[in-house]
């Protein structure tokens, strides 16, 4: 058989297979249930969040033989001629794609016929905000005056270039991004069905490159898969994705609050012969500051275990919080000027050795108040 990709294999077909969007489901299912359908829904939110895979199901519980609790029965007809794109009365528009704009018009005016096969004729428009006006016009004559047998599932990016009098007739539903652990949980569990051996390590590292999208997670795992031929390892992840071992790091925050220049010198180049991309590992840094400040204020914060608990805890006992903080910033403002340092290992390299020049005033002149004076990072402007 053709190998299938994952987003595409693992894409759910209920409600109740979906990662995350527990208020927009929760909802969904309740008015169905219930019976109290609306004529135009909206669902908004970042790429790979879950829009079109909701549109679906919901295409499919409007339509389905036997819906229970307001779950399409996966089994009818109705639900396997949608699930494989042949259902004669979903019709799927995507207004990135298509040009054919007189097209659109057409097929939105031809809601006024009833369903063929269905009970309802349902439009899923993909990007909606992407329509042309006529388009909008079109849409808009029928959203006033709503042939019963008509559904609309609008999906948008970017709903500010909705035109408002298309949104205050659609009932709004703002998907959330994924959280790392959703989108690493569910990685874990689609490797263990296709028995594909892996390191924990590394899904922590996907579900954070792939920012709350869990289209780009999957696809992400896709390539992991081909690149260790089978089996994924953190070690070829990190490479991947061009981030650092999280050791490099330890060692450099280490170094810095050690006043130790010469091993920040050294790990800041060992890093540059790996070549590493300066810019993710700046974000890396950021978290692993964030997780040590979050450690110090809530010792048992991550019971799950992250792989370097120890080290962490360690350096949550050495530095305070203040040190923190002020790494912290220092890493966050060599992001901001990464892009004008003339490299950017020049520009990481500033990074660090700005930390370093901060580190001794963080440890000793700290006033009463906890305050660091002469510390401020104030803006050039
Ligand atoms: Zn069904």
């Amino acid at each position: 058989m053709a190998y299938q990709v994952l987003a595409r294999k693992w894409r759910p077909r209920r409600f109740a297979d979906l990662v995350g969007q527990t208020h927009v489901v929760g909802a969904l299912r309740n008015a169905l249930q219930q019976g109290r359908l609306h004529h135009a829904y909206l669902l908004t939110g970042t790429r790979g969040v879950g829009k079109t895979t909701i549109a679906r199901i919901l295409a499919k519980s409007f339509n389905c033989e036997h819906t229970c609790e307001g779950e399409p029965c996966g089994e009818c007809s109705v639900c396997t001629q949608i699930d494989s794109g042949r259902f004669v009365d979903l019709l799927e528009i995507d207004a990135a794609s298509n040009t054919g704009i007189d097209n659109i018009r057409e097929v939105l005016e031809n809601a006024q016929y009833a369903p063929t096969a269905g009970r309802y004729k349902v439009y899923i428009i993909d990007e909606v905000h992407m329509l042309s006006k006529s388009a909008f016009n079109a849409m808009l004559k029928t959203l006033e005056e709503p042939p019963e047998h008509v559904k609309f599932i609008l999906a948008t990016t970017d709903p500010h270039k909705v035109p408002i009098t298309v949104l205050s007739r659609c009932l709004q539903f703002v998907l959330r991004n994924l959280t790392v652990e959703q989108v690493s949980g569910h990685l874990n569990y689609v490797l263990q069905q296709e028995n594909v051996p892996f390191e924990e390590g590394a899904l922590q590292l996907l579900g954070r490159a792939a920012n709350g999208s869990m289209r780009d997670a999957l696809s992400l795992l896709d390539q992991s898969i081909a690149l260790g031929s089978g089996s994924i390892t953190e070690e070829n992840v990190r490479q991947m994705l061009g981030v650092v071992d999280r050791r490099y790091l330890f060692d450099l925050i280490d170094a810095v609050a050690n006043q130790d220049n010469e091993t920040v010198w050294h790990s800041v180049r060992e890093m540059a012969a790996r070549s590493v991309g300066f810019a993710t590992v700046l974000d890396e840094l950021a978290v692993l500051l964030q997780e040590i400040a979050v450690l110090q204020v809530v010792p048992n914060a991550f019971q799950d275990g992250l792989p370097e608990s120890r080290e962490l805890h360690d350096l949550a006992q050495k530095l305070s919080a203040e040190e923190i903080q002020l790494y912290y910033q220092c890493v966050l403002r060599g992001k901001q000027d990464l892009p004008l340092a003339p490299d950017e290992y020049a520009g990481f390299l500033m990074t660090a050795l700005r930390m370093l020049s901060f580190a001794p005033l963080a440890s000793s002149r700290q006033n009463a108040q906890g305050h660091i004076e002469g510390t401020e990072l104030s803006d050039p402007k």
